[in-house]
């Protein structure tokens, strides 16, 4: 079986968040299911520079929804990548969606039409020695690849089914009605039950629509989206096609994320060598002057925003110094929420530290040396901070939400009478509802046999990718038996 995966970032190559580890990751998890997969992404400056120094390019257009463009061949770790080289659309300064102001790209339409254009022109049968049996879109930016596959295939193209995967329903794609002439799609397309969405045209939307199946990253989150608070105005569809919908969850890369063999690491460690991990914590006291303690260290890797809670989690701070915690966080993103970060290390030092910016490293570092690490999200659709924390013994304390609910067993009485929890789950998105959550941390903390107990049931969990990768292959199998 032959995939083509579409996406518009891949860990690797170019990473804003979990949708690169994911899209990194699935080549090898499915190719331990009999499954090879492709990987399709855009040719920004990051990837074409990860390439070789002459890549070969298999496929040429010249006009790709009227730019020109080369599909070039590479590889993404041991897996077949192919890059979209279209320097109109992708070579420029800046981040994959904005500009180095933070801007969006007022061509963000453009750009990633051109990306799908191509993906249902390749699954179609154009580039020659190229086949796919299905191909299988990512968020938005790979949401029209089934409204082409649909509504304008390749003319005398093969058919292929797809799946549409969405990693976040926060983001949608939404255009103005005055793009879509310019789609290359024929008008019978402007309806609701192709890409029109309240008036304009919605990527996400048209994904969702017209691929063959809708796969979100849990469980949890796949019952969320069907309510108007998580749906964001495409519930109605989810409720449409909720036989088609499937909550599948991320896994972790444990090449990648393994406390044992990780790289980046002062002291490797096991669940057998929890005390190894003394030394991580000083590395970490010490790269953010925190006062030397044995007492808890909080850590938090994240975006900044309003959807992973850190407006909540910055008015809990003086709570959490008050009760003599520490708090380590690395994270970028609404200066507003920066600010409030580096006010409150200003107000708490050596209890508090911040790092603004984003360090892969130092995200490896702060897992394996914090004792908890924080995750208030308001929505998270499955989440992998959580789940490398796990892996670290960084015990998670996290909203009761989407993929944290399902991955996260809370310490309750019966958790830990039963000895299976392995982290804290909080309900309200309030302040009151996270300081308690951060002081029920501590009091656990201070029970050094039920604190380790909680760590190694977490490491003991496993999140790899086998169950995960068997599901995407058992469905995409349904999904071309379905159009055979
Ligand atoms: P989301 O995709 O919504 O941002 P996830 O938890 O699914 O959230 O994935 C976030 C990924 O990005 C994780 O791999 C996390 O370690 C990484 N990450 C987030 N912020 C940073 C940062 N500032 N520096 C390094 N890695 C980060």
């Amino acid at each position: 079986m032959k995939v083509l995966s579409v996406a518009s970032e891949a860990a690797g190559l170019v990473k804003t968040g979990g949708l690169a580890d994911v899209a990194g990751a699935l080549p090898a998890a499915l190719a331990a299911q009999g499954v090879a997969v492709t990987t399709l992404v855009p040719g920004y400056p990051a990837v074409l520079t990860k390439l070789s120094k002459k890549p070969q390019a298999v496929h040429k257009w010249d006009a790709l929804l009227g730019t020109p463009a080369r599909l070039l061949a590479g590889k993404l770790g041991d897996h077949p990548l192919l890059v979209l080289d279209a320097p109109a659309l992708f070579a420029r300064e800046g981040g994959p969606y904005a500009d180095p102001s933070g801007r969006d790209w007022d061509d963000n339409w453009h750009r990633f039409a051109a990306l799908a254009r191509a993906a249902a022109d390749i699954a179609g049968g154009a580039v020659e020695g190229l086949g796919f049996d299905l191909v299988h879109a990512h968020d938005w930016q790979a949401g029209m690849v089934p409204a082409y596959l649909r509504l304008a295939p390749l003319k005398g193209g093969r058919a292929v089914p797809s799946v549409m995967t969405i990693h976040n329903m926060a983001f949608q794609g939404y255009y103005p009605a005055e793009v879509f002439p310019k789609l290359g799609l024929p008008s019978s397309a402007w309806t609701v039950d192709g890409v029109e969405s309240y008036g304009g045209v919605g990527f996400l939307k048209a994904g969702m629509q017209l691929a063959d199946a809708i796969t979100t990253v849990s469980p949890t989150y796949a019952g969320e989206i069907c309510s108007v608070e998580f749906g964001m105005g495409l519930e109605g569809i989810v409720l449409a096609r909720s036989n088609r919908v499937h909550g599948i969850l991320n896994g972790i890369d444990t090449a990648e994320w393994n406390p044992a063999t990780d790289p980046h690491l002062p002291a490797n460690f096991t669940a057998a060598t929890l005390a190894a991990r003394r030394k991580n914590k000083r590395a970490i006291e010490t790269e953010f002057s925190l006062d030397r303690s044995d007492g808890p260290l909080f850590v938090v890797v994240t975006r900044l925003t309003w959807q992973k809670g850190m407006d909540v989690l910055a008015g809990v701070l003086d709570h959490l110094a008050g009760i003599g915690a520490r708090l380590a966080l690395l994270g970028s993103g609404d200066a507003e929420i920066e600010q409030a970060f580096l006010a409150a290390a200003a107000r708490h030092p050596g209890r508090i530290g911040v790092r603004i910016g984003y360090d892969e490293a130092l995200s490896h570092r702060l897992q394996a040396g914090g004792d908890a690490i924080l995750i208030p999200s308001r929505f998270e659709p499955c989440g992998l901070t959580q789940l490398y924390g796990l892996a670290y013994g960084c015990v998670p304390v996290v909203a009761r939400t989407g993929g944290l609910a399902d991955t996260v067993i809370d310490a309750n009485p019966a958790a830990l009478a039963a000895g299976v929890a392995t982290g804290i789950q909080k309900n309200a998105v309030s302040h009151n509802a996270l300081a308690m959550a951060v002081s029920r941390a501590v009091e656990l903390f201070n029970r050094p046999a039920e604190w380790k107990r909680l760590q190694k049931n977490g490491m003991k969990a496993n999140f790899s990718w086998g169950a995960s990768g068997a599901a995407y292959a058992a469905l995409y199998r349904h999904l071309i038996e379905e159009q055979a």
